[in-house]
């Protein structure tokens, strides 16, 4: 999986990348012998808004791969000239029309391999007029005890409203 992912040239003089180590470093990376560019082949960072309205969660059920048909909170990633914040309120106004306030950082959430580090702010939702944005089926509401624990898109969506309602 990461290796399809892995760059074949160097983004800044297009010469081919090729394994190496460069001097210091604890491992190998992908080297330009051209211009001694290093590509890092780090995670990218995500951020989640669990949105409450008057008591209830707001989820979204994927139209997209991976987690095609299955639920969980709007998220997304960060764009390089926005705070993670001002991401959190672009993704869920772009996936549920809501405009919401974050309240507080719930966990950060990182596995080894996965491409991610996903942090996930619980919200309020101010207003705004729910619909389904292009990557969504549907938005719902669920109250705690409705969540559909058996179709969580993602180990995080679980983690993190576990985390949340400590069930
Ligand atoms: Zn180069």
């Amino acid at each position: 999986m990461m290796g399809d992912s892995l760059p074949r040239y160097c983004p800044r003089c297009a010469a081919p990348l090729s394994p190496g180590r460069p001097p210091g470093d604890r491992r190998d990376r992908l080297l330009c012998r051209a211009c001694g560019y290093v590509y890092y082949h780090n995670p990218n960072v995500a951020v989640g808004a669990i949105p409450f309205l008057d008591g209830r969660i707001v989820l979204v059920r994927r139209a997209i791969e991976p987690g095609y048909g299955l639920w969980t909170f709007p998220g997304g990633y960060v764009e390089i000239d926005e705070s993670v914040e001002e991401a959190a309120v672009r993704e869920t106004r772009e996936e549920t029309g809501a405009e919401i306030r974050l309240e507080r950082l719930l966990n950060v959430y990182s596995f080894p391999v996965s491409q991610v580090v996903l942090l996930v702010y619980v919200a309020q939702v101010l207003g705004g007029v729910i619909r389904p944005g292009e990557e969504c089926l549907e938005v719902a509401t669920f109250a705690p005890v409705e969540i559909p624990w058996r179709s969580l898109a993602f180990r995080s969506t679980e983690q993190a409203l576990h985390d949340l309602l400590k069930y």
